[in-house]
């Protein structure tokens, strides 16, 4: 498994957190995708992150990137299932 294998058409410039992101591999490629296209920006409301990176946390795994439209830090939690 590479990290280019993990990203949803090439979006992660890079995974600090190989845990987190063999996590993020296991989830169904619609589900990441939904994720992703799912963020909170508070000047955008709901956009997508780009350019981020995950963390392994205890209960899930944490994104934190850009905003597309903004490029303001934009982060996810995403809870495990
Ligand atoms: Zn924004």
């Amino acid at each position: 498994m590479s990290v280019q294998d993990l990203g949803i058409g090439g979006l992660i410039m890079s995974v600090t957190d190989f845990k987190a992101a063999k996590k993020w591999s296991k989830l169904p490629k619609n589900k990441q995708e939904l994720l992703v296209n799912n963020v909170f920006c508070s000047t955008c409301g709901v956009t997508t992150i780009v350019k981020y990176t995950l963390s392994d946390d205890e209960f899930g795994i944490l994104l934190q990137g850009k905003c597309k439209k903004c490029g303001k830090d934009v982060a996810r939690f995403v809870e495990d299932s």
